[in-house]
């Protein structure tokens, strides 16, 4: 534990314009705040604050940082408050311990919602100013280093949220060295017996390969020499957690994992980085598929380097690293090396074709901007957690700038890393220059290219084939507006209809009186619980119409059963002059006067009104119901459906066909045929279909008897005609001896 003047040297060391009167301020001040506090280990609790900030100064962190480590318990601990933080220290330093007392609780949740919720909490107040990053980080360090004296069930879940969610951050920004003591520390709580079993074979591998390491440090600076390349190698070994990691994964032994040594070489310059990688490759032989440039294309987290691995002097398969002091120290402090804390925009220094976006920050800034999008903070830790776990695949726009993603992404996550309006209106991908599917999974390297069209609109079913949070919050989000904007529309248009009905016009000044006895602020609202059946229409009209007798209350609307409806053509008849349905039957009549009374009309599968249709289809010219089913819309009947009659009449809606000319739409249709079992039956079936212009869209065969064939036919058609046409053709074929609509 640095004493009061050791740690003001420390920071007087790397920047010399160091407050120091600010520094001795707040450690004297810290101390008297936890005067009377114990830590777990019985230590004094201040001993806490300044190990958190003497880590602080191994990253070279500035003044107010190390400031803001010693202060950091003060106001969640102490009776300190935040106005006394910016009396004291000042208004920057007061937001950052406020931005860590606000995070504080992370470490206290056990529940997975809650723990979700700080980790939005935490990544707010990290989005404000890294600062507050590093010094959680630290805290989090240190705690880890004094597990040992917490209860078991709480190291336990600490070392667990440490690998979940720590480790991944810091990695996230570039701190390797933290990585690496996160992961030992948990490992070692976590998973003791494997944890001191790879320990001790690690040593005794050590000892038996001293020789072998020494050989291999020498072979590589003898050619380095040789090639006059002046470099600095140096021995790595794999972290026990690393190992263990990928035992786990390859379920191989620790005898067998030989690439247990790697080295590194640090060099002045880029060109040295090339020259050595030459001298390598020319004296050894290298593994194929293991040479990786992070030098021309940098990891998100602003990590470059070269990786190869070769077939060393002992024929042990040896991993190399080269890279520069500059990206070493990059690799090693991550954030904290780049010293932009005080101002997160200016000095980025990333390659020249990287965009600042491509770096710590930018991802950082990615994360916030999901996390603001997303609703279901759980759900969205669990992308996260994702993201941070995943390998990266690099992808390019054609004007090169690089895109980094997770592995597994598809060209929707691309389209919504560019932008996400590029993703809202992406219809299609070129990569490398061939036309594919918005589901292609994206492989390093690809140059991708999104088609789009202003008509899109983002589908559910995108959200499956997107695994970045960033766009699965996006689409989410754009589905559920359009989704909402459709039962908004629905909503209006029955209650303009109820109104028509009634004689009265729906106005603003009705509306707004109505919202007081319907409890909802806004028209809005109204209007979207009409639509999705959660607030029945005669409630509604009851307020906006206070007094007027409904409409609709008519006695006889219960649908007759099922036998009727072939003979009684009256009775169908009266049913639709009762209910006031209006069918558009193409090309025979008149279109209905497009404001016409009563009904709504149903334009297919568009995408105003949320409307789908039941089993069996409906065709343009069917007479048909809609039924406004409680959160899904409204569901389309064909009138002779026998589902239909499920349906309390008191749910029917008045719908019409509106067909546009211009763009016709084809709709589906169910038929059952029945043929003649012998060959060429299937084969002349659907022939008719075809010459008739039907799209046979499924077929389902059943044998019935040994010589009859029942096929049940699902067709699009373009309208009732078109599908009677059809159905008359395929009754003229000697094999067909049945045809009839279906609905079931
Ligand atoms: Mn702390």
């Amino acid at each position: 534990m640095p004493r009061q003047y050791e740690l003001v040297e420390r920071v007087q060391a790397y920047d010399p314009a160091a407050d120091e009167a600010l520094l001795n301020r707040a450690y004297v001040y810290a101390m008297k705040a936890h005067s009377n506090q114990k830590r777990a280990s019985g230590d004094p609790y201040f001993s806490h604050p300044l190990e958190v900030a003497s880590i602080l100064t191994d990253l070279r962190l500035d003044d107010a940082t190390i400031a803001t480590a010693l202060l950091h318990d003060v106001i969640e601990d102490t009776d300190t408050t935040r106005a006394e933080i910016d009396t004291l220290f000042g208004p920057e330093i007061g937001a950052l311990v406020e931005g860590l007392t606000k995070i504080k609780k992370l470490d206290l949740v056990t529940k997975k919602a809650e723990q979700a919720e700080n980790f939005r909490k935490l990544l707010i107040a990290i989005s404000t100013d890294i600062r507050v990053l590093l010094v959680k980080l630290a805290d989090r360090l240190h705690n880890m280093r004094t597990l040992g004296h917490v209860k078991p069930e709480t190291r336990k879940r600490i070392s667990e949220e440490t690998l979940e969610i720590y480790a991944p951050l810091a990695s996230r920004m570039g701190m390797r060295a933290m990585v690496e003591e996160f992961q030992d520390h948990a490992f070692r709580w976590l998973y003791p017996e494997p944890y001191a079993t790879l320990n001790q074979r690690l040593d005794e591998l050590r000892e038996r390969n001293r020789g072998l390491v020494d050989d291999i440090h020498l072979a590589l600076a003898e050619k380095m020499d040789e090639a006059g390349i002046d470099g600095e190698i140096s021995g790595r070994e794999k972290t026990p957690y690393a190992i263990w990691r990928k035992m786990e994964n390859r379920q191989i032994s620790l005898e067998q994992l030989s690439d247990i040594y790697g080295f590194r070489v640090k060099v002045d310059t880029v060109a040295e980085c090339y020259q050595a990688l030459g001298v390598v490759h020319a004296s050894w032989r290298a593994v194929p598929g293991r040479f990786k440039d992070y030098i021309s294309t940098p990891k998100q987290n602003g990590y470059r380097s070269i990786h190869t691995t070769i077939i060393g002097p002992r024929h042990q398969r040896v991993e190399l690293q080269i890279r520069t002091q500059e990206m070493h120290r990059i690799a090693e402090y991550g954030v904290a090396a780049h010293a932009l804390y005080k101002d997160a925009g200016s000095s980025l220094r990333s390659g020249p074709s990287i965009e600042k976006d491509s770096g710590p920050y930018g991802w950082l800034r990615r994360l916030v901007e999901t996390l603001l999008e997303g609703h279901n903070p759980e759900e969205f830790l669990e992308h996260t957690k994702l993201e941070l776990f995943h390998d990266q695949v690099f992808c390019f726009t054609p004007k090169g700038l690089l895109i980094a993603l997770p592995q597994g992404a598809t060209p929707i996550d691309f389209a919504y890393a560019v932008h996400t309006d590029i993703g809202h209106t992406a219809i299609g991908a070129v990569i490398n220059g061939r036309k594919l599917a918005l589901s292609t999974v994206l492989r390093n390297g690809d140059e991708v290219q999104i088609l789009s069209s202003p008509k899109q609109q983002p589908s559910a079913a995108w959200e499956r084939i997107a695994v970045t949070g960033r766009a699965r919050a996006a689409i989410r989000r754009a589905v559920r507006d359009a989704l909402r904007k459709q039962y908004l529309e629905l909503g209006r248009r029955l209650l303009s209809q109820e109104c028509q009905k009634v004689g009265i016009s729906l106005d603003e000044e009705r509306l707004s009186a109505a919202l007081k006895r319907l409890s909802a602020k806004t028209v809005e609202e109204v209007f979207v619980l009409v639509g999705r059946g959660e607030l029945p229409i005669r409630d509604a009209m009851r307020a906006i119409a206070p007094g007027v007798e409904p409409a609709s209350a008519h006695p006889s609307r219960k649908p007759r059963n099922r036998h009727d409806h072939g003979q009684g053509q009256d009775g169908w008849f009266n049913l639709s002059r009762v209910m006031g349905l209006k069918f558009y039957l193409p090309g025979t009549q008149s279109q209905p006067s497009r404001n016409g009374p009563s009904s709504i009309p149903i334009r297919g599968f568009n995408k105003d009104l949320p409307v789908t249709f039941q089993e069996g289809g409906a065709v343009p010219g069917d007479r048909i119901v809609g039924v406004l089913v409680p959160q899904r819309g409204i569901q389309i009947f064909q009138i002779h459906s026998p589902l239909l009659r499920e349906h309390e009449s008191d749910n029917w809606i008045d719908v019409t066909w509106d067909i546009d000319p211009e763009h016709p739409e084809r709709f589906p249709a169910r038929i059952r045929v029945s043929a003649v079992n012998e060959p060429g039956s299937l084969a002349e079936i659907a022939q008719v279909i075809g010459e008739k212009d039907g799209n046979i869209d499924n077929l389902r065969m059943m044998r019935r008897a040994a010589d009859f064939t029942d096929m049940v036919i699902e067709i699009d058609v373009w309208d009732l005609e078109h599908l009677n046409g059809i159905v008359s053709a395929l009754k003229t074929k000697r094999s067909v001896s049945s045809v009839e609509r279906i609905f079931s």
